[in-house]
Parts: structure tokens; C-alpha cells; sequence
């Protein structure tokens, strides 16, 4: 989300974590978001098929679309005021918010898609970051392990959803996950969010530790969580575009997420197509579907 999105969520999230400002969703809107979040899934793994070098951006972005719209969907990034494409496609030092463009991918580039489909008014929310094939080298076995340190983080972070008290657990879970797998930098302006009629709703989702306990965890509460770090310094500037998130210093982003819901019996995985019984098995926890 936008820094002036992620700050007023943060803003509210300290100013009313009393009083709660969002829908926690019923058995029946989950089911609802599932449709959405398996759509999101299907754009994802059709883009990720068609990356490789010479391939640009925008021709991902066109495939992204054309699957989310015959599957019945909208492209909830075109809802976003001001932006106009489906996929947000971030190379190398750019971290998120990367607009899709005749750029041409390279063997070896770290490209971070992120994407999101609205069916019947519920929304998905789900992003990975991948090494163009093509080439292997010191430097493209660091970016593979950037993203998979990211990819797990976010596991890591559903793993302590499922079992937390309150939300702050969760960015607690991916800072000591991110921590432990290397001298990354953690974002601190951009944040994982509830979703549900909204792609952004209240509450903010931090990865990283905070003092504020957030929110109860409880049935029907519905968050996309989604770690961005960086090779080197944390610290970022938006482009000259006005939306993507770059690197001072130069060094990668990579970014990984995905829209959970939790219920009485569990958490459910709703944008990755087994519910996220294969990313939660080394916590050891089975995800339930409703
Ligand atoms: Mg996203
Ligand atoms: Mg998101």
C-alpha cells in the first residue's frame, strides 16, 4: 500500500486498537475471499509461467489481467486511484510498487510481482519474488536467498497467526525469522493490512516487532501479510514515477505475501491453492478449510 495508506493505518491502528474499525468476516464471506484469493493465486502462477528473459513487464501485467477478468474478476490494483495496470513488477533495487512498463527482464534479475483480484466484492492480495532463469552466479544465489529468506518470513508470520493472542506476534515471527536468515533490511513505511470488501483495510500488519500489542487475534479476522526487505540498508525513496519503492543504496527488494483468514477452526491460506498446508508444515500446523 501507499506511504499515505500505511501511515494512516498506522496512525489508526495506535489511535483506536480499542475499539475495533473493521469487519470480522463470516464463514460465508471467507468462503467469498477464497474465490477471490485462488483467482489472485491463478494470475500469479500464470505470470510467474511466462517469466523469463526478454519477456517485459508489461506483457506480464496483460496476462495477469486477461486471467482475473475471464475468471469472472476485476484487477483491484486498477480500484487504487491513480493506478492503472494489474501487477505491480519490481526489479532489482526497486522493492514494491513498480509499475509495469516495456522494461525488458534479464537473466538473473530479482522481480517481485505482486497482484490481486475483487470477485463478488471480496478481494485477494498476493505478491512473490522470483530469480529470472538464465543465469547462475554468486549474485543470483544471493538474490535466491533474499527471496526465499522473504518467502519463509511470511510463513513464519501465518505460522504465529495461527497461534497468537494478538496481531503484534505476527511481525515479531517475521523479524526474527528475516533476522536469522542474514543482514537484511526490513521496511518499516510499507505494512501488510486486513482485507475483505477492501483490498486495504484497517488493521495495519507490522513485520517487525512493535511495542503495541494490536489487535486480538480472533475468528474472522481477515490480513494480508507482507514482508518487503532489502539486500543491504532499509532505507527507501519513491521513484520520479510517484509510485515505485527503491533502494538508496541500491541494493535488492524482495517481497513475498499473502491474504489469511482466521476461524474457529483455524487459519486458511486463501491465496495459495492447498490453503498453505505445504508452507506451514515445518511450523507444524495444518491449515483448515471452510
Ligand atoms: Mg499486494
Ligand atoms: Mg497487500
Amino acid at each position: 500500500m501507499s506511504p499515505r495508506e500505511s501511515s494512516n493505518l498506522l496512525r489508526r491502528a495506535v489511535s483506536t486498537q480499542m475499539r475495533k474499525k473493521y469487519e470480522l468476516k463470516t464463514t460465508e464471506q471467507i468462503r467469498k475471499m477464497r474465490v477471490a484469493g485462488l483467482l489472485t493465486a491463478k494470475a500469479l502462477a500464470n505470470v510467474k509461467a511466462a517469466i523469463k528473459p526478454g519477456v517485459t513487464t508489461l506483457e506480464l501485467d496483460q496476462i495477469a489481467e486477461k486471467t482475473i477478468r475471464s475468471g469472472g474478476g476485476i484487477p483491484n490494483f486498477q480500484l487504487v486511484p491513480g493506478y492503472y495496470h494489474t501487477i505491480c513488477a519490481s526489479i532489482n533495487s526497486e522493492i514494491v510498487h513498480g509499475i509495469p512498463s516495456n522494461k525488458v527482464l534479464q537473466a538473473g534479475d530479482l522481480l517481485s510481482i505482486d497482484c490481486g483480484a475483487e470477485v463478488d466484492g471480496w478481494n485477494g492480495d498476493s505478491a512473490f519474488s522470483i530469480v529470472v532463469p538464465g543465469l547462475d552466479n554468486e549474485l543470483t544465489a544471493a538474490r535466491q536467498k533474499q527471496s526465499d529468506v522473504c518467502e519463509g518470513s511470511v510463513w513464519a508470520g501465518i505460522a504465529a497467526l495461527a497461534k497468537a493472542k494478538h496481531l503484534n506476534e505476527v511481525g515479531i515471527a517475521i523479524e526474527e525469522h528475516i533476522s536469522a536468515g542474514g543482514n537484511y533490511g526490513i521496511l518499516e513505511q510499507y505494512v501488510g493490512h486486513g482485507i475483505g470488501r477492501s483490498m486495504h483495510e484497517d488493521p495495519a500488519v507490522f513485520n517487525y516487532r512493535v511495542r503495541d500489542k494490536g489487535p486480538k487475534v480472533e475468528a474472522g479476522l481477515c490480513v494480508a501479510i507482507e514482508p518487503m526487505i532489502t539486500s543491504g540498508d532499509q532505507r527507501t525513496f519513491v521513484d520520479s514515477d510517484d509510485w515505485t519503492v527503491v533502494t538508496k543504496d541500491g541494493g535488492d527488494g524482495a517481497h513475498w505475501e499473502h491474504s489469511v483468514a482466521v476461524h474457529e477452526k483455524g487459519v486458511w491460506v486463501l491465496t495459495a491453492v492447498d490453503g498453505g498446508v505445504e508452507g506451514l508444515r515445518p511450523f507444524g500446523i495444518t491449515p483448515v478449510a471452510l
